[in-house]
């Protein structure tokens, strides 16, 4: 898996303060999407172990205290990203003990292949559904378009 951008200490890409991986790859294109440059697969660098150790380091950070981690990109349920992915939630969950995890992705949840969906429920907030110039809207919280939903993954 390749990954544009992290940013240890972020307060946009969800609630309170938080660790944000952009990750590279998306087949959606939606029109006016904010990132293309992150569309290709083999975009950006690769993702490295070093980095995930940083990810978790930095969630148990007590000077800069993190709420969570957001995952978005490009496509983190891209099919090609599933098992990286997958690798740093569960390490997250395992290492992180309190922190949440957020999650962007074009796919609707009620979409997902068996292996997304395995990955989409082990986080707390899953933002779903492709970005619909259309129904943009600068008001709505985490999310560009109406027909984007915060799902609680957890009690859906
Ligand atoms: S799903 Fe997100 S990253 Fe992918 S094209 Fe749409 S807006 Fe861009």
């Amino acid at each position: 898996m390749n990954y544009h951008r992290y940013i240890d200490v972020d307060v946009v890409n969800g609630p309170g303060t938080r660790c944000t991986l952009y990750v590279a790859g998306c087949e959606h294109h939606c029109p006016g999407c904010y990132n293309a440059s992150t569309w290709p697969l083999n975009s950006g660098h690769p993702f490295c172990d070093a980095l995930a150790d940083q990810i978790v380091a930095d969630l148990n950070d007590t000077r800069i205290r993190r709420r969570g981690l957001s995952l978005t990109g490009g496509d983190p349920l891209h099919p090609e990203n599933v098992p990286e992915v997958l690798k740093l939630v569960r390490r997250v969950r395992a290492e992180c003990p309190g922190k949440d995890v957020w999650m962007w992705t074009g796919y609707t949840f009620e979409a997902l292949t068996s292996a997304q969906r395995e990955l989409a429920q082990m986080v707390d907030v899953l933002v779903d559904g492709r970005f619909v110039q259309e129904l943009a809207d600068p008001e709505l919280l985490f999310r560009g378009s109406s027909n984007q939903r915060l799902i609680e993954v957890g009690k859906v």
